[in-house]
């Protein structure tokens, strides 16, 4: 038996904890009840959500349909050749004690990933990413519902498309996918991945001459962010706000004959990545705050509700930054959370 709430409010299942409401709540706790949910009046296969832990989304509204949250739990071992591990996760694991329980079992991969908020099964979604790691690397298969064939089925690595903060589950048609599952493939051997800023001189601190493990760095990413991020049981927000635009490489060189000091990353593909919250930082907005909502004093690309934000605020506040940022740089920024409803043109760099 579902219980589905009406009305339900959404302001604790987001992070940016804005007060806002879902028409239909329901909480998904086991993948056998799926047809249930399925064949619920309130189900429309267009408009449902399905929603994690409300990390990467922006609520500009009352949610006008059904909500599924995915709560399922569960971890098991699915293969150990002595080398490497297959580990499977259920979606609705907390991401960050699922990393935990790995590095725990002295299981290696994962630890550049501590403390990104949400769920297991919204980490292939946007293909997380953090001290020059993506999830991509250590995903063996996901596990979906395919709502078009009312199966479970498995899509491999490749099937996935991952790109930077993108995969197949941000284009499949109408929602076609939902996750219910997470094979990871991690290594019992320990490959440090430090060359991302400082990460590599916050580890060596903690490990205070004796040899890095993978729970070091674990601790020394937690460190960092610590330091640099929010903490959205403390203060609202979802993260980096915007995605780091990829341009042309002729617009690039343009902008730094004008800006030497700006960040940035060739891509193979000849384009280059820039940095966004540099970008923001140079119009002085660090601190600037429309309403309840503020530009993060410590990290530019943040934006958080500092007091009572309403999601009108935090709307008219990205439209601000994004303005200044493209008349200083003819540069559009995209937003990384997903919008709902989708009020922002999403622009390529
Ligand atoms: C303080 C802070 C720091 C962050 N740092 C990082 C970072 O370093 N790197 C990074 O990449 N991200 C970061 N994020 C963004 C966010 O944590 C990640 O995108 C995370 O994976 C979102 O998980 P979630 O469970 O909260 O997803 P939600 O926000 O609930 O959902 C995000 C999207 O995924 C979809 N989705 C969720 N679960 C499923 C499912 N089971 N099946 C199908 N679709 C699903 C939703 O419909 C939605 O479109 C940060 C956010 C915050 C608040």
């Amino acid at each position: 038996m579902i219980n589905v709430i009406e009305h339900a409010d959404l302001q604790p299942l987001n992070t940016f904890a804005l007060p806002v409401r879902a028409r239909w709540l329901v909480t998904l706790t086991n993948t056998e009840q799926l047809p249930d949910i399925l064949a619920l009046p309130q189900f429309e296969r267009q408009s449902v959500l399905w929603l994690g832990g409300g990390s990467n989304i922006l609520f500009c509204a009352d949610y006008p349909a059904l909500v599924v949250r995915m709560a399922n739990r569960g971890i098991r071992l699915v293969a150990d050749d002595g080398v490497q591990v297959i580990v499977e996760a259920a979606a609705g694991e907390n991401w960050h004690e699922f990393v935990q329980y790995t590095l725990e079992q002295g299981w290696c991969g994962l630890e550049n990933l501590s403390l990104i908020p949400g769920t297991v099964g919204a980490a292939p979604v946007q293909n997380i990413g953090a001290y020059g790691v993506e999830v991509q690397s250590c995903i063996e298969a996901v596990q979906c519902f395919d709502l078009e064939s009312q199966q479970l089925c498995w899509l491999s690595r490749n099937e996935c498309s991952f790109a930077y903060r993108d995969s197949v589950f941000k284009h499949d048609r109408q929602g076609r996918y939902v996750i219910v599952a997470v094979r990871f493939v991690l290594s019992r051997s320990f490959t440090p991945q430090l060359h991302y800023g400082d990460l590599a001189q916050v580890a060596t601190e903690l490990a205070q001459g004796q040899p890095l493990t993978a729970s070091i760095v674990a601790q020394a990413v937690c460190r960092i962010r610590r330091q640099k991020l929010p903490d959205p049981r403390v203060l609202g927000s979802a993260g980096s706000f915007f995605k780091n635009p990829v341009v042309a490489a002729e617009l690039a060189e343009s902008l730094l004959k004008q800006y030497p000091t700006l960040p940035h990353y060739p891509q193979p593909d000849g384009q280059v990545k820039l940095a966004a919250g540099w970008m923001i930082d140079q119009c002085s907005l660090k601190g600037y705050q429309l309403g309840g909502a503020a530009v993060h004093e410590k990290q530019a690309l943040v934006l958080v509700n500092k007091k009572q934000a309403s999601a009108a605020d935090v709307v008219a506040l990205a439209e601000y930054v994004r303005n200044c940022v493209a008349q200083h740089f003819q540069v559009l920024l995209e937003p990384e959370p997903v919008w709902l409803p989708e009020v922002l043109p999403h622009a390529a760099g």
